[in-house]
């Protein structure tokens, strides 16, 4: 069991998707549900090269909606429509039933990163806890109620429901007035050097970066952990 501390900090904000929703597994599980589902009769498409292609495509959207180059309205069914036409399918309806499946099948997924309800249960008991996510209002929401975490939080802020996206400064400042919280008591957990932690420090935010893979960054983070439960030793 952690030490109860004492800190500075009474808010703590948390990134959902890589912080505690297990991305990885649950997206490659929706991926295999999908192919199975849509093209396991294509006999010529095989599942590693499709998500191969795939996780390339998507990441390349992503940086281009985030770029606003793209539409939210686009992206979730033109990443499969590019990829069909990778492995010799054009298919326009088939991509966004896909796009539809994809969504639809990811909230349901409920991988967690371990200790994921220990230390949210453990931190409740000394601060309010908030999400800050870069994400959709209606699937971050239901992500949250199907891993049965939506008791730890106060509020739930999501950048599609307020138009902006972390790293700006403007979803920070915007969740520290709604919480009534001041920036020196408050502290970001995420994954995202960019988005969580220099986005963050950048409004007078400590913060606590989890780097799952001990990756090299160039900013350095008020702390940094590589597991959720080292967290217990710094609040
Ligand atoms: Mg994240």
């Amino acid at each position: 069991m952690p030490v109860n501390k004492e800190t500075k900090y009474r808010h703590v904000f948390i990134d959902l998707d890589r912080t505690l929703w297990d991305f990885p597994s649950n997206s490659f599980e929706v991926m295999q549900d999908l192919f199975a589902h849509f093209l396991s009769e294509q006999r010529f498409v095989n599942f590693t090269n499709f998500f191969d292609l795939y996780e390339r495509n998507n990441e390349r959207l992503w940086q281009r909606y985030r770029d606003k180059l793209i539409s939210k309205d686009k992206l979730w069914w033109y990443r499969f429509y590019t990829t069909l036409q990778q492995v010799g399918i054009e298919n326009e309806f088939l991509a966004k039933q896909m796009g539809d499946f994809y969504v639809e099948r990811s909230k349901t997924k409920t991988h967690l990163y371990p200790y994921t309800h220990e230390l949210l249960s453990y931190l409740k008991r000394k601060y309010r806890l908030y999400i800050i996510t870069n994400g959709f209002e209606e699937v971050q929401h239901a992500k949250i109620a199907n891993c049965q975490l939506d008791s730890y939080f106060t509020h739930v802020f999501t950048s599609e429901k307020l138009g902006v996206q972390k790293p700006n400064p403007a979803i920070f400042h915007y969740a520290l007035a709604h919480a009534g919280a001041r920036a020196e008591e408050s502290i970001m957990i995420g994954d995202d050097i960019e988005a969580d932690i220099r986005g963050a420090a950048e409004v007078g935010l400590d913060q606590i970066f989890l780097n799952h893979n001990g990756r090299k960054v160039h900013f350095e983070p008020s702390y940094e952990v590589s597991n959720l439960e080292a967290i217990t030793h710094i609040l």
